[in-house]
């Protein structure tokens, strides 16, 4: 295939791409969007820049040389540009610092001083800067957001700079006998329109699915914990509690929950406004969270209550674990403007009995023994009866 019919399939399909990701936009959530736009952009300027290298030997080269590769290595900092937008990070202007100097150095080594091999030593050093770059952000960020999708993309990135450095490396130290990156006589050409499409064409695929990953993952997130406190809700509460009935008769060990009441809340809320009452439900739930550590499950269960699943031995400890969550609200008062506030809370206690079939058996007895810690005057535990 003759290069100038390479780069604009190239291009065809690159623009395709950015197509599909333009059709997708509206389906996108709007914190992804402005990266989205960006990575659009990026891979359109890909395209026009391919077709411009397709046809350049049509044109004056001091003209279109630099505009062709400072349109692809602008489109390349559009990529880069997406995945610091998809992390958060703010715009730099050391984004768009590689592609400047670069084309000035294209420029130069197409007019004055005409060198092919300088252009595309140039034209390396600038991709693979802002290749590594998008690669080394979405390594970084993979340490907080564990994503397949993230590594999948850095890999393209950083493949694709490897790929770079060895063609720039073969045109220094073996010279193809071409006059420029579309001359049929050196087999590296046909290489070329190939290496420039990887980004815009299957990184289109792995940006998207970055996208969708994340779209996931929030979706999850917000299904699975409570928008208040940030703890697990009631749906998790009920198939996390029941797979852990389950794991402790399968190990034969004991299980139990604690059912958290806040004492005389209504009165919070009263006295202070329902909005100083969210803050309070949120200091209590970071009290509970402290003090249940990664070992047990804690979840609101609606309203002021709250249920730990305790993994413990027996029922003392099961008892002792419910006085530690007891005194970790005790010992932190809520403190709203001027006000400071002791808040407690009334907590029943039920260990897993052989008869017991469901988790909400436990919490059965649980909020019996509940009950009764606010009967007997709250601000205490109570553990219930075995039967
Ligand atoms: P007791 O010691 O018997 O538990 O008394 P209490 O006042 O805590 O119990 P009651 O069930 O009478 O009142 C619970 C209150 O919790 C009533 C409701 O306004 C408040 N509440 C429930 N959910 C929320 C919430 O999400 N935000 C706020 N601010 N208040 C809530
Ligand atoms: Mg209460
Ligand atoms: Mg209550």
């Amino acid at each position: 295939m003759d290069p100038l019919t390479a780069y604009l399939i190239v291009a065809l399909m690159m623009l395709l791409n950015g197509g599909v990701l333009g059709l997708m936009h509206r389906d996108l959530s709007p914190d992804v969007q402005p990266s989205a736009i960006s990575w659009r952009i990026g891979t359109l300027l890909q395209a026009g820049g391919c077709i411009l290298l397709g046809v350049q030997v049509y044109l004056p080269p001091l003209f279109v040389l630099p505009l062709a590769n400072g349109m692809v290595m602008l489109g390349i900092a559009g990529c880069w540009r997406a995945v610091r937008q998809f992390y958060g990070r703010p715009d730099s202007v050391v984004v768009v610092l590689p592609t400047v100097f670069a084309t000035a150095g294209i420029a130069w080594f197409a007019g004055p001083q005409p060198d092919l091999a300088a252009r595309v030593v140039i034209a390396t050093l600038a991709w693979s800067v802002m290749l590594l770059a998008a690669a080394g952000t979405l390594l970084q960020a993979i340490r907080g957001e564990r994503a397949r999708s993230a590594r999948v993309l850095a890999g393209i990135f950083g493949l694709l700079a490897v790929f770079m450095l060895l063609r720039g490396v073969y045109f220094v130290f073996a010279p193809p006998l071409a006059s420029s990156i579309v001359d049929t006589r050196s087999w590296i050409n046909a290489l070329t329109p190939m290496l420039a499409s990887v980004l815009p064409v299957i990184g289109t695929t792995g940006f998207l699915l970055l996208c969708s990953d994340r779209m996931r993952r929030r979706w999850e997130q917000a299904a699975s914990t409570d928008d208040l406190t940030g703890l697990a809700n009631r749906r998790t509460l009920a198939a996390a509690g029941a797979l852990r009935l389950r794991q402790a008769r399968e190990d034969g060990v004991a299980l139990a929950v604690a059912i958290v009441d806040i004492d005389h809340f209504k009165s919070v809320n009263d006295r202070f406004g329902h909005e100083a009452g969210d803050l309070a439900l949120q200091h209590v739930a970071a009290g509970l969270r402290a003090a249940c550590g990664r070992h047990h499950l804690l979840a609101r269960q609606g309203g002021e209550e709250f249920v730990a699943v305790l993994t413990v031995n027996d029922a003392q400890t099961a008892v002792a674990v419910a006085e530690q969550l007891r005194n970790a609200v005790r010992a932190v008062p809520f403190r709203h403007g001027g006000t400071v506030l002791s808040l407690t809370v009334s907590i029943g206690v039920a260990t897993l009995q052989p008869q017991d079939r469901h988790l909400d058996d436990l919490l059965r007895r649980a909020d019996t023994a509940l009950y009764a810690a606010k009967r007997g005057g709250r601000d205490r535990v109570v553990a219930a009866g075995t039967g």
